[in-house]
């Protein structure tokens, strides 16, 4: 070889190999994976955000996420109270499927009583791929110390364990969350920041928007996945002052209070979405915003309108919840989706975004949303949506503009068209038996792979039995 032949050959290859690593180093920034924040919230009614109609309570933080962003008009949890619907969230699945399909009673001595350890959540999913994964707020998935979230693939935790939790510190009186022996006790422990309590200072709902500020300045230098979940406004009504001075015009005080809470949250979204900004994060930041279930209109004031029914129901207002998504470098801004969508895409849309890796005996039963929202499929991204309440063998099918309702324990069918009739008022199950035979089909389908549930839930506590007792005869008209 003459050396100008060698010269040209040694450069020629010299480019292969810068162009190759230039190719290899844009393909990684190319598929480098989003961050992940889930906002959820706890017990927010389907009309109290801005975004779907409120205008008792400005939410201008929460609504820029659906400005800027898409929100989801049909979007629904897996469940119409807390637990389970966060079971289905994290992992992705039917929590139907594996028997948590009750909200599970505080009971830090019970390895039984809360998620499955055969069950993956997306905090495990996503570490094995190098996010870093935090969690702030309210878990609800088990206190036994095998649900910790440490040892559910969380790497930071900064919250409670309970289902629900007291807002003032001085209300915050219980140091060891072990010792907690009833709900109610739960609710008064101190802040767990991963497994040491903390003495907290602020109104709770302002710590946890601190506590999540902090995380994502801690770790934006790499991948993370931030649950951020509030256990605002689920009861207790408990506001300060400086939020409840913002609706003096509500008369209503537990509306009021109920408000202020909402408001606490959306000042701590703010703070959170500006966080971002400084850091410039927004581009490569998947947000999700949503409720775990809908509102207990009764209990905490809030608003499900026009849907009907509340919290724990099959009706609309028991699961289908304020839902919106921003993610700047692939969402359409201010765009709208109507198509029926899952709590559950979570997970299925950022395990296709990064590479993780799904068990195939435990399939997903979300969706990757970024297809659909993006325009680029068109169908539906549900054949259907599905709710099973064990207990009270309660169903709802939602295909399409169809729902199929079994509304109790025995009960007739029925059938609504959502569409025309979104408050569900008008049974059309004579005049259209076969969308309702098919319908049924699908409910016998899915029902069919289901377990019944593996551990007994807060319904079972004699407390809440007596409760129910004093409820009834008010209900049904009976004397005592
Ligand atoms: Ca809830």
């Amino acid at each position: 070889m003459r050396p100008l032949q060698f010269l040209i050959l040694t450069l020629s290859f010299t480019n292969l190999l810068l162009a190759t690593s230039v190719n290899v180093v844009a393909q990684n920034q190319a598929v480098k994976p989003p961050n992940l924040i889930v906002i959820m919230t706890d017990d927010l009614g389907y009309a109290d955000v801005g975004f779907n109609g409120c205008v008792d309570i400005p939410t201008p933080h929460i609504d820029s996420i659906a400005n800027s962003g898409v929100k989801f008009t049909n979007a629904y949890v897996s469940y119409s109270v807390c637990g389970p619907s966060r079971a289905g969230f994290i992992t992705g699945r039917y929590s139907q499927r594996f028997g948590f399909e009750r909200n599970p009673q505080y009971l830090p001595s019970d390895p039984n009583m809360g998620l499955p350890l055969s069950e993956t959540t997306l905090a495990e999913a996503l570490g094995k791929t190098g996010y870093r994964c935090g969690v702030v707020g309210k878990w609800h998935l088990g206190a036994h110390q095998n649900h910790h979230p440490l040892n559910r693939g969380f790497h930071e935790f900064y919250g409670h364990l309970g289902g629900g939790h007291r807002y003032l510190p001085e209300d915050l009186t219980l140091e060891d969350s072990a010792a907690a022996s009833s709900e109610n006790e739960s609710y008064r422990t101190l802040i767990l920041n991963d497994r040491t309590p903390v003495k907290t200072s602020k109104y709770l709902t302002d710590e946890f928007s601190d506590a999540a500020v902090r995380f994502v300045e801690k770790n934006k230098e790499q991948s993370f996945f931030l649950f951020l979940s509030y256990n605002a406004p689920h009861l207790p009504l408990q506001a300060t002052p400086k939020y409840l001075e913002r609706f003096n015009e509500i008369k209503n005080p537990k509306r009021k209070t109920y408000a202020a809470m909402v408001s606490a949250v959306d000042d701590g979204v703010g703070q959170l979405l500006e966080t971002l900004k400084e850091n410039n994060l927004e581009q490569d930041t998947l947000l999700f915003f949503l409720s775990d279930n809908g509102g207990p209109t009764t209990k905490n004031a809030s608003r499900n309108n026009p849907l009907r029914g509340n919290k724990g129901d099959v009706w609309e207002g028991g699961f289908r919840v304020p839902f919106a998504a921003r993610w700047p470098a692939k969402f359409p801004k201010g765009s709208v989706y109507d198509l029926p969508v899952s709590s559950l895409d979570i997970f299925a849309t950022i395990a296709a975004l990064s590479s993780v890796k799904l068990d195939e005996q435990r399939p997903l039963d979300g969706v990757n949303l970024v297809p659909y929202v993006r325009g680029e499929i068109q169908t539906p991204p549900h054949n259907a949506i599905y709710l099973r309440k064990f207990d009270q063998q309660r169903y709802a099918i939602r295909r399409g503009d169809y729902k199929h309702v079994v509304p109790v324990k025995g009960g007739k069918s029925q059938l609504y068209n959502l569409k025309n009739d979104i408050g569900e008022t008008k049974n059309l199950a004579l005049q259209e038996p076969d969308t309702l035979a098919e319908l049924e089909a699908l409910r016998k389908t899915w029902s069919a792979e289901l377990i019944d549930p593996i551990f007994l839930g807060l319904i079972h506590l004699p407390s809440f039995q007596k409760k129910q007792t004093r409820k009834t005869p008010e209900k049904t008209g009976q004397k005592k």
